[in-house]
């Protein structure tokens, strides 16, 4: 019989029944040399292992650490697993309360690490959005609905007037030649009445058209020789002009109007009623004679004040009177040119500035306010 002889703080001396040296030593992590020696003393290292695990959990600061602690406590090689190994050198009645009491440990730290591991994904997640300035407890932004420009309304108006006078709605290009720009309108070159639409040029023949009257002749062109013709044309125009009541982009709209007797009352006819449907059934229109190329007669049109009804106020200058649009019998060289027999028809046509109209149906003083995309201007339309 051997006996060997350790001392503290290896372990408490103990000679086995068996013979075996006791306390023997066990390699625990951080290289602690542990003695097992006993179910009291095993008891009493449980709960060394479980105080220091559970603090360690509580002061983990994120799930990797979290990780790590359950490998080092509850893995295969883990410090609960390596006391559990030396419950066989235990005397078998020691041994039912060791093993008790090291799964009562294992499942209170299963819990606790759980437990933490959910409080810190709640942490992260709250970073994340303390990061990203998210507050998930705000209602959404709404999205901006628009609406219609002022001059779009318009537009539509003096569209829904004509078309219930039986007109149709034609379009054009904007970039035109010319040929139907000038010449065909009763402007050729070198005419001095050219100098009034100076415009943007492409090249010497294409231009960006400087009024909607390009579309009559295109119109009458596809049309002729059928009669009646009864059009408007609405559309942007092009000038080199750039003040308060001119922009170099604004828009028209050109009404023509061809049959076998129309006459200048027919003109007058229809401008009534439309400064009527536009403006107000007590509105009054008068016509001044003026010269455009493309006329004869010409007219220039005016409609009674819409602020002072005719009696003068600072708008009107004191005259009673606005101008409005320009109008006329369409000259008989466009009839021609256009494949229209002049001796068997006539016509009348008008062009009027969108703006224009906005302008005195709104009381709007400065034209260029429709193009500035301010939004406390075009929202009170
Ligand atoms: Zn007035």
């Amino acid at each position: 019989m051997v006996q060997a002889v350790r001392k503290e703080p290896v372990g408490v001396l103990k000679i086995s029944t068996t013979g075996r040296y006791l306390p023997r030593a066990v390699n625990l992590c951080c290289c602690m040399r542990l003695v097992v020696a006993g179910g009291t003393k095993v008891l009493k290292q449980l709960d060394e292992i479980r105080e220091r695990a559970q603090t360690a959990v509580a002061l983990a600061v994120n799930l990797e650490e979290l990780e790590s602690l359950r490998v080092r406590f509850l893995g295969r090689k883990g410090e609960i697993t390596q006391i559990l190994r030396q419950m066989a050198s235990l005397p078998p009645d020691e041994r039912p309360p060791v093993g008790r009491r090291a799964n009562e440990i294992k499942e209170e730290l299963d819990r606790a690490l759980s437990a933490r591991s959910e409080a810190l994904l709640g942490q992260t997640l709250l970073a994340k959005f303390e990061r990203e300035k998210l507050d998930v407890t705000l209602p959404g932004r709404p999205v901006r609905i628009g609406h219609r420009h002022p001059l779009s309304v318009v537009q539509e108006e003096i569209e829904a007037i004509f078309l219930g006078l039986g007109y149709s709605i034609v379009e054009g290009p904007e970039v035109e030649l010319d040929y139907y720009n000038f010449e065909a309108l009763n402007l050729p070159k070198d005419h001095p009445a050219r100098d009034m639409q100076d415009t943007f040029f492409i090249s010497d023949d294409v231009l960006l058209r400087t009024h909607t009257s390009p579309v009559q002749v295109r119109t009458l062109e596809r049309m002729a020789p059928k009669l009646p013709v009864k059009i408007i044309a609405p559309g942007k125009v092009y000038r080199r002009d750039d003040d308060a009541t001119h922009s170099p982009m604004f828009q028209q709209v050109e009404g023509l109007a061809v049959d076998k007797n129309i006459r200048l009352s027919d003109l007058k006819g229809v401008l009534l009623t439309f400064a009527q449907e536009m403006f107000g059934l007590e509105t009054r229109i008068r016509l001044r004679p003026s010269y455009f190329p493309f006329t004869e007669p010409s007219a220039e049109v005016d409609i009674s004040c819409v602020m002072c009804g005719g009696e003068g106020c600072r708008v009107c200058k004191d005259t009673g009177w606005l101008e409005i649009l320009g109008a006329g019998m369409v000259h008989p060289r466009v009839l021609a040119v256009s494949g229209y027999d002049p001796e068997r028809c006539r016509g009348f046509a008008f062009g009027m500035g969108i703006e224009r109209v906005a302008m005195l149906k709104y009381g709007i003083g400065d034209l260029r306010m429709f193009y500035d995309n301010d939004l406390r201007f075009l929202e009170q339309f």
